[in-house]
């Protein structure tokens, strides 16, 4: 946690309009500037930023908030990284907070980094010829195997000796999934294998994969670190920090399986790889990459393309708008043997040749059922189905069912009549975009969120006397429901501009640039007194009918109750 009082600092430090002026041409418009937006496609600028109120908004697609939100989403980092680079901007250091969750952390990080420098020493060694031999002998260069600090870990004892010379404790060593206890105390976890440092986006060691380099009876090809402080395997695309930056060049990212499938053919000059721990992409790992692009290219070894159910995985991708396709490897290859055998060109020749994910799912499910039959159609139907009503956009879903009710040959009002039959409810749109929602807000519902934002007394008496549920629109409820949760009713400007959800931020903006929204105490007041209302007159009406209930059984204790509460509303 990067202690408020910094936060507040460095953004009153800095002008929104000087530093988005330094990303993105501003024209001045009356007391705003005017933009075109730097995050959808559009030809007039609806990008508005007010000094005035230091804040952003675009009325094309709802991106909005202060400055730290507009670094976030211009560098796609997290918070407390865009509150590094704004301080950084300024010359600032961000100061470590006393018994902050990451003090304990960085010493896993240092001695990470200390393991791997001495890994990758280790094995540019004479005496680690032959796992070098090994190494090269994969196709791999003396330059890329620095570049990535491929290392040989000796043992069984050895990192354990060497970095306890260095002053480390092996209660940190053990938190650093670097030992493990064995029959006569501590060991070395990784023992006379070649070693592939994984690090996070800001190239920092998290932990390690390990291989054989010659067959050892009993003991599995690869292992990894164990889940720690600092390594989640949920969390980690291998490869992404050296990708990064290729991947939003191009908006695209590749994703293999291994270590070395990212390994060659990123020395061969495809650099947006990287390698997800198994195929079905987590929800961590799918949120770490739509801060980079939404299009990803998945790329299947033929063995496993054929799996129906594992095509299923790939759902969550879809409801992240995630725009997928599926490259199959030829039998027998994985990208590794491929780009060794056919060069990076003949690797791109088949990425360039995806299928997008309806017509891979679609071809492996016909080659599965007989969709001469009617049971056949039905069946991928239902299969297809499940994959459709995750996605978002309506557009989208409308193609995909004319293609499905084509490939068929079923009428597409049919189709679609069976699709909404079982998909009235069942959508679960997961990712948060930066696109408004579309639902209509009522004026109360505005005028109240707007006060919030604006005045901690009037958040006070909304708190008192209104629940997030009152509110009409899905927008107005999901703001309200942060404010409740998250302010405390200090320092209401520092919390408006640290918050992360950006459709919050977003909607925020939006109401707080909408000169339509008044923001005077009659509006405010009756706004209130309406939202207010509207969950009394439900509430009293409930109430009438738990009385006429109780008349009914003749519960006259119960009545008692009731009739006091329903005459008595707070
Ligand atoms: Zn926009």
């Amino acid at each position: 946690m990067i202690p408020q009082p910094f936060i507040d600092d460095i953004q009153s430090r800095s002008d929104i309009a000087e530093i988005i002026g330094g990303y993105i041409p501003l024209k001045r418009a009356g007391r705003n500037f005017k933009a075109v937006c730097p995050f959808h496609a559009e030809k007039t600028p609806s990008f508005l930023i007010s000094p005035q109120k230091q804040i952003f908004h675009c009325f094309g697609c709802g991106a909005g908030g202060g400055v730290l939100q507009f670094m976030m989403l211009y560098e796609k980092v997290t918070f407390p990284e865009a509150v590094q680079m704004l301080a950084t901007r300024l010359g600032l250091e961000v100061p470590a907070q006393k018994g902050a969750p990451d003090s304990g952390k960085q010493a896993v990080y240092d001695v990470l980094a200390q393991a791997a420098d001495f890994y990758h020493h280790n094995l540019l060694k004479e005496n680690s010829r032959r796992q070098l031999d090994y190494l090269t002998g994969r196709g791999l260069d003396l330059e890329t195997i620095k570049q990535f600090r491929l290392g040989f870990s000796g043992g069984p004892l050895r990192v354990m000796d060497v970095l306890r010379k260095k002053g480390f404790t092996l209660d940190l060593l053990a938190k650093a999934s670097l030992v493990v206890p064995g029959q006569e105390g501590f060991r070395d976890t990784f023992f006379d294998r070649v070693m592939f440092p994984i690090c996070d986006t800001r190239s920092r060691i998290v932990g390690f994969g390990a291989r054989l380099w010659q067959e050892r009876p009993g003991a599995p090809k690869y292992i990894n670190s164990l889940e720690g402080p600092v390594y989640s395997k949920r969390e980690q695309l291998f490869g992404l920090n050296f990708a990064r930056d290729a991947v939003m060049r191009q908006d695209a990212l590749i994703i293999v399986e291994g270590y070395m499938d990212v390994i060659v053919p990123f020395s061969r000059g495809i650099k947006n790889i990287a390698a997800s721990s198994g195929t079905a992409l987590t929800q961590e790992q799918i949120k770490l990459i739509r801060r980079f692009t939404s299009n990803v290219v998945l790329v299947y070894d033929s063995d496993q393309a054929g799996e129906a159910a594992s095509l299923r995985a790939l759902d969550p991708l879809l409801a992240n708008e995630i725009n997928l396709r599926i490259v199959r490897l030829p039998a027998g290859h994985d990208p590794d043997s491929l780009v060794r055998k056919e060069g990076a060109e003949g690797f791109r020749k088949l990425l360039d040749n995806g299928q997008d994910f309806f017509d891979f799912k679609l071809s492996v499910l016909c080659a599965a059922s007989d969709v001469r039959t009617t049971a056949g159609k039905s069946a991928v139907a239902k299969e297809m189905f499940t994959s459709i009503s995750r996605i978002k956009s309506e557009i989208v879903r409308y193609d995909y069912l004319a293609r499905l009710a084509q490939a068929l040959s079923v009428k597409e009002e049919s189709l679609i009549a069976e699709f909404n039959k079982g998909n009235v409810s069942s959508r679960q749109p997961v990712a948060p975009g930066p696109a408004a929602g579309s639902d209509p807000v009522p004026l109360t519902d505005k005028v109240l969120v707007k006060f919030m934002a604006q005045s901690p007394g009037a958040f006070a008496l909304i708190k008192g006397n209104v629940r997030p549920d009152d509110f009409v629109s899905a927008q107005a409820r999901q703001t309200a429901d942060y404010f409740f949760k998250n302010y405390s009713g200090l320092g209401l400007e520092a919390f408006i501009s640290s918050i992360e959800d950006s459709q919050v931020s977003g909607f925020l903006s939006d109401l707080i640039l909408d000169e339509n929204v008044p923001l005077d105490k009659a509006a405010f007041k009756s706004s209130l007194l309406k939202v207010r209302g509207q969950r009394l007159r439900l509430e009293q009406k409930l109430l009438r009918d738990q009385i006429r209930e109780a008349e009914k059984s003749g519960d006259s204790c119960l009545l008692k109750q009731l009739m006091t509460k329903y005459m008595s509303p707070k």
